[in-house]
């Protein structure tokens, strides 16, 4: 399989597309043409694994990587994706938990996959690769966790002291040795513009062969098309319907591959786009004029994005806001109903979810009554409340239980450096 940039360069190997992360043109990786399945494609596959093992093998004909796509699953999936049931009138709906990773939140699954792609592409002890991420929070944890005792790899972690929660701060910074934990005096934009200088600059570069693992990266994308595949499957086989999708979407790469997903002939049913008050796309579907702009804080912050980029790929793929809101429904979801969402959500199914979460959930309530009489629904839940306590607590009036992984990971030793925003402190600390 080659790809191709969605301005048009290429095309590329699998390999490339993966080591680069971003066209040369400022594009983003696509497939040349996505593979078609019918469901017995899959007779016989009844783990994720085995879903995915059939339905990621044509995008690495020709990978280098080819002869380790089983290792690499099952290095990805070292952790549940359970759909478990909801109590709702009607019909059959299920909450898609994409948070038992390490670090609680569904990045780990793509971050995982990209990892132990890239350390079979790029490893070397000799000569380290360094991968550098600037986070606001969650994006973060999931990379350091799949970088974690990596042979070959190191990474670098900014984040900016005192504006993440106490619970991601000691997420970012309990790792072993090849992970850098970096608090930076500064905003998360201070951090992106160091992670930015330093990419830049040539002599640093060479010394520290830098690397991202940012979230455009189509190795990020091609694993979570797994979960989709696999939950459309289960669901199917048990019922005989395809399920319609809800999902809280922010840069759209989550729901980009719930997409594909469906693209490529799984059986699933209206997919649906929760958005928080960031109204970039719903107000596209209403207008049909796309108008990025900056993104406004909310109590689901990993979703605070005014100018999603996977929207590029969805333009690409399927076509313009006419035909896009034929194909997919979107809600915006403010503040006030996230917080009625969660308090709903607890005295209805009697536990939490996130505040991301919610705004599925909240979606999900207020679909249009027809759509939601003639589908079965699975909403995801891209984070396990925990991670957010301080806005959850509050609100149902009691404590979240922590999850194992993450009080593993809370009771680890935390250990950070502080640097200043500039980009001789972190050529000092990179050593
Ligand atoms: C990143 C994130 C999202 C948004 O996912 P996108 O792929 O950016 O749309 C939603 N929920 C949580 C918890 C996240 O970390």
């Amino acid at each position: 399989m080659k790809y191709f940039s969605t301005r048009g360069a290429g095309p590329v190997s699998l390999d490339d597309a993966l080591r680069t992360g971003i066209a040369r043109d400022g594009g983003l990786f696509l497939p040349e043409a996505l593979p078609a399945f019918d469901v017995a494609a899959f007779d016989g596959a009844e783990t994720i694994t085995g879903v995915a093992r059939v339905l990621l093998r044509p995008f690495f004909e020709g990978s280098s990587l080819m002869a380790e796509l089983d290792e690499i699953l099952a290095e990805t999936y070292r952790f549940p994706i359970p759909a478990t049931p909801l109590p709702a009138a009607g019909r059959d709906v299920s909450l898609l938990e994409l948070f038992h990773g390490p670090t609680a939140a569904f990045k780990d699954v793509g971050a995982g996959f990209l990892a132990a792609c890239l350390t079979r592409l790029e490893g070397d002890l000799e000569d380290p690769l360094t991968i550098l991420v600037a986070t606001s929070g969650d994006t973060g944890g999931a990379v350091a966790a799949a970088f974690d005792e990596r042979p070959g790899m190191r990474v670098a972690v900014l984040f900016p002291d005192g504006r993440v929660s106490a619970r991601q701060a000691h997420q970012l910074s309990c790792w072993s040795d090849n992970v850098v934990s970096l608090k930076v005096r500064g905003s998360f934009d201070d951090c992106q513009a160091l992670v930015k200088g330093a990419m830049a600059d040539a002599g640093l570069s060479a010394k520290h062969r830098f690397s991202s693992a940012n979230s455009i990266n189509i190795g990020r994308l091609l694993p979570q098309s797994t979960y989709y595949a696999d939950a459309g499957l289960r669901h199917y086989r048990r019922t005989g319907n395809r399920a319609g999708f809800v999902v809280p979407t922010g840069n759209l790469g989550n729901a980009f591959a719930c997409v594909m997903a469906r693209e490529m002939g799984l059986p699933i049913g209206p997919i649906v786009l929760a958005t928080n008050a960031n109204r970039t796309i719903a107000d596209y579907f209403e207008t049909l004029k796309w108008l990025p702009r900056a993104s406004l804080q909310t109590l689901a912050s990993a979703m605070d994005v005014g100018d999603p980029s996977n929207m590029e790929r969805l333009r690409r793929l399927l076509g313009e806001a006419d035909v896009l809101r034929e194909q997919l429904g979107v809600l915006s979801v403010d503040d006030d109903r996230i917080r009625t969402s969660i308090r709903q959500d607890f005295e209805a199914f009697g536990f939490a979810t996130c505040p991301h979460t919610a705004t599925a959930t909240y979606t999900w309530r207020h679909l249009d009554r027809e759509l939601a009489d003639a589908h079965d629904w699975i909403l995801v839940s891209t984070a396990h409340p925990a991670k957010f306590e301080t806005i959850v607590e509050p609100l149902i009036g009691e404590e979240v239980p922590v999850p194992p992984e993450l009080a593993e990971l809370l009771s680890r030793p935390a250990n950070a450096r502080t640097i200043e925003p500039a980009l001789a402190s972190l050529a000092t600390v990179l050593g």
